[in-house]
């Protein structure tokens, strides 16, 4: 067999392409697990309140906040000064639960003077679905039942509970044998509510559906779920992950229905960035996690010092700088400037907010324009033909109305 020149140098090409460094970009194709096949892959260089700089300089307003985690902007600085102090201090020192760490006795403090009397219990996770998790458990050991309620087009997490209770069956289907004696219910719907029974053990409900392309229940309904609940002896969970921490304009949404849940779940935003989740009881229904058996939840890393230390920081930024004050008012401009023929709804709770579009092909379009000329968003996990708007809290006034301005233009630029 004769080889040609050609083949040579083909193979030495080949070869000194072998030897060439990758670049981020490949790398994160190459190495980073995917789980989609059009992931935005812009390398980020920093962030800063609401804006993300990419390594090429290009700047994105960003719209959607981190999907709901980062409501005092990015990088606050007192969340980052509180990180590199307490990382001087300790990090991990021992599994949840043994030894007194002050950042997570702090924030469970303040968590707990923030909210109603009887949640004074914080169990710290590492993240929202964990928080479902041990929920759930919590609920089965206390009330002894094992029956769990949630609502259709609710998400409450991606481990195999939470999946269980989210209410969209194209996103469970596949992971089947999932948890028995789950019903799925409709939101917002009192005929529904009937079938809370004696057997419940618990019932988990979002005080406002985000991945639905947020849907508000009225107080009427979270008012008759609470009444079922205390009727039938089931535990209300309510899920504020994403519609937590001011996005809806008070601290807590459940404060508009005049409610109270057993059991409140907190995530995203709870961390200022870092990845913290907890669920918060009283402590007579946490309690149940102390016996029969021992160590009903068990977590290494939950509730870690430096994610603590940051969130404990980023809550008291975010009580302190007015940001919930000037949420409706914020949501309000976004509502007079995106009027649009091609615009048919724009849902909001505070700064929870939907753009609805006819279709995903329209929607995805826009997002793409967005994304082109600056700016950061997306759609929702069960309404793809929804535009998510979940800002940092903080955005200022100017940058929303550079935000919609754009957004009208890509609107424009449809065929
Ligand atoms: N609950 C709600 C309402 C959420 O929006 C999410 C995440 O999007 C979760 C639970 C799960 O949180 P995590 O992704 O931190 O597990």
């Amino acid at each position: 067999m004769q080889v040609s020149k050609i083949d040579i140098k083909l193979c030495l090409r080949f070869f000194a392409e072998s030897l060439r460094p990758m670049n981020q970009r490949e790398l994160f194709f190459r190495h980073v697990a995917q789980t989609s096949d059009a992931p935005l892959a812009i390398e980020i260089a920093s962030a800063s309140g609401a804006v993300l700089t990419a390594v090429d300089g290009k700047k994105y307003i960003d719209l959607i906040g981190g999907i709901s985690v980062c409501n005092i902007g990015h990088c606050h600085p007192a969340v980052v000064k509180a990180i590199c102090d307490q990382s001087e201090k300790y990090l991990h020192v021992l599994v949840y639960g043994e030894m007194i760490q002050s950042p997570q006795v702090e924030y469970a403090s303040l968590l707990a003077a923030n909210l109603p009397s009887s949640l004074n219990s914080v169990y710290f996770t590492n993240s929202g679905a964990e928080a479902t998790e041990g929920a759930m458990k919590l609920a089965k050991r206390f009330t002894g039942k094992t029956g769990i309620i949630g609502f259709k087009n609710a998400y409450h997490g991606s481990t195999q509970g939470a999946l269980s209770i989210i209410g969209d069956e194209y996103w469970r289907n596949a992971f089947r044998p999932l948890l028995p004696d789950v019903l799925h219910l409709e939101y917002n719907d009192f005929s529904s509510i009937e079938m809370i029974s004696d057997r419940t053990a618990a019932v988990f409900a979002e005080t406002v559906q985000a991945e639905s392309g947020v849907s508000s229940p009225t107080a009427e309904w979270m008012q008759a779920l609470r009444k079922r609940c205390d009727e039938t002896g089931a535990l209300l969970i309510l899920d504020e992950i994403q519609a937590g921490f001011g996005r809806t304009g008070t601290l807590w949404a459940f404060e508009q229905f005049g409610i109270e849940p057993d059991i409140l779940l907190l995530g995203k935003a709870l961390g200022a960035g870092m990845p913290l989740g907890a669920f918060v009881a009283k402590q007579e229904i946490m309690s149940a996690l102390m016996a029969n058996p021992v160590l009903g939840h068990i977590t290494t890393f939950g509730g870690h010092p430096v994610s603590c230390a940051a969130g404990l920081a980023g809550f008291k930024a975010l009580l302190s700088e007015q940001l919930i004050e000037a949420v409706s008012e914020k949501s309000a401009i976004f509502r007079s400037k995106l009027i649009h023929p091609a615009i048919l709804e724009v849902r909001s709770a505070g700064l929870l907010m939907s753009i609805v579009f006819k279709d995903f092909t329209t929607n995805k379009k826009v997002i793409d324009l967005c994304l082109e000329n600056g700016l950061l968003t997306d759609w929702f996990l069960f309404a793809p033909h929804c535009m998510r708007i979940a800002p940092p809290l903080n955005i200022d006034r100017s940058q929303i109305q550079e935000a919609c301005a754009i957004i009208i233009n890509a609107i424009g630029q449809l065929d």
